[in-house]
Parts: C-alpha cells; sequence; structure tokens
C-alpha cells in the first residue's frame, strides 16, 4: 500500500518519534522540512489551536494515500499552575548573538529552582500533553489527546530523548524519561496515547 504521512513539525525528536510509532502503517514519512516550510506562528490559546495551526499549514497535501499530521504538546506542572504548558518551548528561548535559539537545560534549571521548596514527591506531579491534528483530506481534521502521568525529578538525569526528558519521571518508573530505552517512552507517552487512538482512524 502506498501511503505517505507529513509530520508537521521541525522539532527533529518529534520526527524521530512519530517516525518509530508510524513506520509500520506508513512506508514514507516525511517532516516540514522536505518541503522548505517555514514554522507557522503558533497564536493558538491552547494546545488544539496550535495543533491545527501547524497542520493547516502543510494541509494542501493531504489527500490520496497523504496525511498530514501535526502536534502540539508541552509540560504541565501542578505546583506551578500548570505552566510552562503551552509556552514549553518558549521557556526555553535564549538570544544567541541575535537569534534565538531553543536551550532545554536553562528551561529545566529554572523549573527546578521554582520547585527548590517542593520537597515531597506527591507534590511534584505533572504531565505531558499533547494534542494530534490529523488532516486525511485537506478539508477534514481530526482531533486527538494524549497524556501521560508522572512526577519532577530533583535533578536533570539522563541524556536520550529531548527537551525536558531529563526531569520528567512517568508513574510507575524510577527513571526519567531521558534514562529509559526510547522504545519504552514511546510506549507510553503522551503521543503515544494519542497515536493509540488515532491508529483505528489510520
Ligand atoms: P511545540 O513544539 O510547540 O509543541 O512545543 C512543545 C514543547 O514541549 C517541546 O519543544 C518540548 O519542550 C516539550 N515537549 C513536548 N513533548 C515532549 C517530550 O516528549 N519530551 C520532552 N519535552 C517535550
Amino acid at each position: 500500500m502506498n501511503r505517505r504521512l507529513i509530520i508537521a513539525t521541525h522539532n527533529e525528536g518529534k520526527v524521530r518519534e512519530f517516525s518509530e510509532m508510524l513506520s509500520s502503517h506508513f512506508p514514507e514519512i516525511l517532516s516540514a522540512k522536505t518541503f522548505s516550510s517555514i514554522a507557522p506562528e503558533e497564536t493558538g490559546t491552547t494546545f488544539t489551536e496550535n495543533a491545527i495551526i501547524k497542520a493547516k499549514a502543510l494541509s494542501h497535501h493531504a489527500g490520496e494515500g497523504t496525511f498530514v499530521l501535526a502536534d502540539d504538546s508541552g509540560l504541565c506542572i501542578d505546583a506551578l499552575n500548570g505552566e510552562p504548558g503551552l509556552l514549553s518551548a518558549r521557556w526555553a528561548e535564549v538570544d544567541c548573538n541575535g537569534k534565538t535559539v531553543l536551550d532545554f537545560p536553562y528551561a529545566m534549571r529554572t523549573i527546578l529552582q521554582k520547585m527548590e521548596h517542593v520537597a515531597e514527591k506527591e507534590a511534584r506531579k505533572a504531565h505531558f500533553a499533547c494534542v494530534l491534528a490529523l488532516y486525511t483530506d485537506k478539508d477534514s481534521c481530526q482531533v486527538i489527546e494524549g497524556t501521560v502521568h508522572g512526577t519532577i525529578a530533583f535533578e536533570m538525569r539522563g541524556s536520550l530523548g529531548h527537551g525536558y526528558d531529563p526531569i520528567f519521571v512517568p508513574d510507575g518508573f524510577d527513571c526519567t524519561f531521558a534514562e529509559m530505552d526510547q522504545s519504552i517512552k514511546n510506549k507510553i507517552s503522551h503521543r503515544a496515547k494519542a497515536i493509540e487512538n488515532v491508529n483505528c482512524r489510520m
């Protein structure tokens, strides 16, 4: 079957994870980079709005065996009233010679500092949220959600994965997302949960 999936993101970590999770469904998986598409401004006020904005930017490619998939996701920390949440990428933005780059160790240090006074593991609850927007043809968009619950570690641990993985310990595990075999992360993550819900429609 000649099916093609376009992942509407410039985030290499997400492309890697989606490719691993969906390669059995799609022999051809491409990212936004292939189309020299510039990342649209994420002006939405919810994960859903931003996921749709990102998928819509490439939705004209959808149809006849080509699907377009985007996700918007973030880390929501109870003790920080749900922050960084929608602004998860923005918390990592730093200026580097006049250019904005993402520095996740910097963002994680900020979080760990803000949570210094939160000593009990029970009070360090957090979750990763993900909303997928899927265009199966250029006019029809489906929205699917996925969540994984866990806690914020007391320090950064591990070097695998991407983004905030070194400080997130999923429920049922002692290691962070950045310490675990990525094939396990890809079975339990917020993106995996959302994909499970979408699978039956692909
Ligand atoms: P988005 O690309 O606008 O959806 O921003 C999502 C941000 O949330 C990413 O840049 C990461 O900072 C964070 N994030 C989302 N999913 C993950 C994950 O699986 N691990 C670590 N960080 C993540």
